[in-house]
């Protein structure tokens, strides 16, 4: 007997018909002589929709009570799912994340999951239920409820797979694996195997949302290995472990965050610490900053551009232009109408020219490049907004066509 954690995201569970599918699956997989805990998010858009009426009375509610709120939407699809179980004849129990054990930090909207203390699922599991947990919520040490950010039911199906030692963690989605780009959008993406934790973590923090990043680093943390597939399609899905035995490609995929922006402060004087001063008072704020470029100084004065979220873009302009005066800088640039393309490969690493490659597409397609960061398995490159779809494809077809 194994004990096997399965996650259903919002599309997955959306209507009635898809709760009944999930039902099946689940049902078949603890027929076979399982133990099943099934993780679920919240059905179709109903997250966004909270989202939206949040917004309409009052858009700066505490993230207090956006959290209770938002952990809402997966309290419907658990009890559902369980009813979806029932009906076909087996014994299911649902757990909302604080009855299941989830301990939080109190980082209301962001919370980091501190542990996960499984002894209720445990009991419930011996009782021969199978046991429906909602994803994406717990509770702070303040014993209020907590969401750890969206994408989150991911990371919570990966915090029960490692805390009870799971034999097995299947993420069930609306496509039927990791793909070299987002299959919706460029026509030959390929499925892919398997994928490392590394270059899943990086495609996943750099715009993949097939996995959340931090689900992704659990995974890597604990050892868990991933297999991610479809709840419509019975298919082979895509393993993500620690070492692939697949030659390595020369990349694995390519990546769009359009959840970026750019801010440049200009005329800044040439001088040693203020780069230092600048993004200190940022990290205070406990701002992100991503690619960073600067200028060669010139008539004793540099510009430094950098991006951040996009989320975060509004607050990072207000504090730079509070400080600029101390700068001695003449200007806060901001732009919101752009995005960020990346490749990701362990094949990189022992391969030149990679970057060349995707310098090339880019050029073919006739796409301006605004700034570019690399690491050991990335390639990033700042790009217009209306551009990006059109880079993805171009820089797709130039690796795998
Ligand atoms: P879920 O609701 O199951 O959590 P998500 O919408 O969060 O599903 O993630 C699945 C979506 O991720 C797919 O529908 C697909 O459009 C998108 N996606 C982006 N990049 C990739 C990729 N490289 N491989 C697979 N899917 C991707
Ligand atoms: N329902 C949440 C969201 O939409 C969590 C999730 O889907 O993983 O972000
Ligand atoms: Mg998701």
């Amino acid at each position: 007997m194994s004990l096997i954690v399965q996650k259903f995201g919002g599309s997955s569970v959306a209507d009635a018909e898809r709760v009944m599918n999930v039902a099946r699956i689940v049902t078949d997989t603890f027929a076979k002589g399982n133990d099943v805990v099934v993780v679920v998010s919240a059905q179709g858009d109903t997250t966004d929709d909270l989202i939206e009426k949040a917004q309409e009375i009052n858009p700066n509610a505490t993230r207090r009570e956006k959290d209770m709120l938002l952990a809402a939407g997966e309290q419907i699809s658990i009890s559902l799912l369980a009813m979806a179980i029932e009906k076909l004849g087996y014994h299911a129990v649902s757990l909302l994340g604080w009855q299941a054990g989830f301990e939080t930090t109190s980082s209301h909207t962001s919370a980091r999951i501190k542990r996960v203390d499984a002894s209720r699922i445990r009991r419930e599991l011996d009782k021969k239920n199978i046991v429906v947990v909602a994803g994406f919520q717990g509770l702070s040490k303040y014993g209020d409820i907590t969401t750890l950010g969206r994408g989150g039911s991911d990371t919570s199906a990966v915090a029960i797979a490692a805390s009870m030692h799971a034999d097995l963690c299947q993420i069930y989605t609306d496509v039927e694996g990791v793909y070299t780009a987002d299959p919706r959008k460029v026509k030959n993406a390929q499925k892919l195997k398997e994928i490392s934790y590394d270059e899943m973590l990086e495609l996943a923090t750099l715009g993949a949302q097939v996995l959340n990043n931090r689900s992704v680093e659990m995974a890597k943390k604990y050892n868990i290995e991933l297999e991610v597939l479809s709840s419509m399609a019975k298919a082979s899905g895509t393993i993500v472990k620690e070492k692939t035995k697949m030659e390595k490609m020369l990349i694995s995929g390519v990546a769009k965050d359009t959840e970026v922006a750019r801010v440049s402060v200009t005329g800044i004087p040439n001088l040693p610490g203020l780069a230092f001063k600048m993004f200190s008072k940022l990290s205070a704020k406990d701002i992100n900053v991503d690619i960073i470029l600067q200028s060669i100084g010139h008539d004793g004065k540099k510009d430094i551009s950098f991006t951040v979220a996009k989320d975060r873009g509004q607050e990072t302009v207000d504090c730079l232009k509070d400080y600029m005066e101390n700068l001695g800088a003449a200007e806060v640039l901001y732009d919101d109408n752009v995005a960020k393309i990346s490749i990701v490969g362990a094949g990189m690493e022992s391969h030149a020219g990679v970057a060349t490659k995707m310098f090339e597409a880019l050029y073919d397609a006739q796409i301006n490049i605004q700034m570019i960061s690399t690491s050991e398995i990335k390639v990033s490159v700042l790009i217009d907004a209306v551009d990006a779809d059109k880079a993805v494809s171009a820089i797709h077809a130039k690796f795998f066509d």
